[in-house]
């Protein structure tokens, strides 16, 4: 018997059909013995539809009835479920945030789960076999008023409730059926990743993989709560369900599981040295041209910035010629280019410089694996894998297990599958 998770976001519960879907992946699980609790979205487009009505009714809206109207969406979906399980023969009930309770912070819109008493739950899947069938994205502030956790918060309710009940692991069912090492759309053998780290997975959510939350991926990783990504359209009756000999012989057993398992790094055997690539195209570079090569200058150009709230992510300053006047080069995310310009030139005098210059055509590509941590050349193969493509490299970045660089965005594709190859990742 294993103590599961199952979370279903928008499109896997969009109509009756696709929950009754759902309810199948869930007796599937029962069936196999194991203890269940159900994560739910709302249906897709109703959480955009109820924001959209907050809007019309009063742009300038109270946060804390913001929260009480889009956390609603998840109310219906949950007492769906639990309806159509029953029917099947299912003990199941349906729980809101309140009703955990879920507790957060008071931070309306966007707030952090603080602490979740498992107990009940635990005692009623232990004694009457009873899914519990839980609303994602909502919780209960200490004010006693419903809050919502930020957009796609119920992979974050998921895994925080899986770190309640000591599950064996959280499966997120989405539409596609794990992580793969690069999107498939660029490059179509990409291959699906067996498993991942969880420093791993939080580079790649960062960094553009769209398939799980950033947060979420933090929170299992403080946690140590086992992760996995999986397909919602996968025939529900003919997966094999989850064993806890998948859990007792990590090594061979859990190698069954049909998605993408993320764990910690120790549990994942035949390490790659590079595990994806990704891209980033929602960046904008910007350049301030004849700036003085004196001490003090980054402080009074970044300083102002980060005080705007202005995430810098990459910075290069060319060498100065004459030892005079240099240029400075760095990125922020797209969104915030008009912000940083304005901060920038806000500060000129202080600055100095002859002129800005901005674009928005480049993408940031990075290449991520723990593996570069012991092995050298990485970075190199990067550089080499692009200059041989005839590629310009802006910008580079690196940490411990990440090598990015900024490009032309019209090399994107070029760049995504020549280092898919060079990093011998594609499906043979
Ligand atoms: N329904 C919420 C949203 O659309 C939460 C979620 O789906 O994760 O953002
Ligand atoms: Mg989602």
């Amino acid at each position: 018997m294993a103590r599961i998770v199952m979370k279903f976001g928008g499109t896997s519960v969009a109509d009756i059909d696709r929950i009754r879907n759902v309810a199948k992946h869930v007796k599937r699980e029962i069936d196999g013995g194991n203890q269940v609790a159900v994560v739910l979205s709302a249906m897709s487009g109703t959480t955009n539809q109820l924001i959209e009505w907050t809007r019309e009714a009063s742009p300038m809206h109270d946060a804390r009835e913001y929260d009480a109207i889009v956390a609603s969406g998840e109310q219906i979906t949950i007492g769906l479920l639990s309806v159509i399980l029953q029917s099947m023969g299912i003990n199941a009930r349906s729980w809101l945030g309140w009703q955990i309770p879920i507790k957060t912070s008071n931070i309306h819109g966007a707030a952090r789960i603080e602490d979740i008493d498992g107990t009940e739950i635990i005692k009623r899947m232990q004694n009457e076999s009873q899914v519990a069938v839980i609303a994602g994205f909502q919780g209960l502030a200490s004010d006693g008023r419903i809050t919502t956790l930020g957009r796609g918060g119920s992979d974050t309710t998921a895994v925080a409730i899986a770190a309640a009940i000591k599950a064996d692991i959280c499966d997120i069912y989405t539409d596609v059926n794990g992580v793969y090492t690069t999107d498939p759309r660029i490059v179509p053998n990409a291959k699906k990743l067996n498993r991942i780290s969880y420093e791993e997975m939080l580079e790649m959510a960062s960094l553009g993989a769209k398939v799980l939350l950033t947060r979420s991926v933090e929170l299992a990783m403080i946690h140590k709560v086992r992760l996995a990504v999986r397909s919602s359209f996968e025939d529900p009756e003919t997966a094999r369900p989850t064993r806890d000999s998948d859990f007792t012989n990590l090594t061979t057993g859990i190698s069954n599981h049909p998605g993408t398992l993320v764990c910690d790094e120790d549990e994942i055997m035949e390490q790659e040295l590079v595990s994806g690539i990704t891209y980033s195209k929602d960046e904008a570079k910007v350049t301030l041209v004849n700036i003085s090569d004196k001490p003090g200058i980054s402080a009074r150009i970044f300083t102002p910035l980060s005080e705007a709230n202005i995430n810098v992510d990459m910075i290069v300053q060319n060498v100065s010629e004459d030892g005079k006047y240099t240029n400075m080069t760095f990125t922020v995310p797209e969104g915030d280019l008009d912000k940083a310009l304005k901060v920038i030139e806000d500060n000129a005098d202080n600055i100095g410089y002859e002129k800005i210059l901005s674009a928005t055509s480049i993408v940031k590509i990075s290449v991520i694996g723990v593996g570069m941590r012991s092995h050298a050349g990485v970075a190199a193969k990067m550089f080499e894998t692009l200059a041989k493509k005839g590629i310009n490299i802006i910008a580079i970045t690196t940490s411990e297990i990440k090598v990015s660089v900024l490009i032309d965005a019209e090399y994107i594709e070029l760049a995504v599958r020549a280092l898919h190859t060079a990093y011998d990742l594609d499906v043979n």
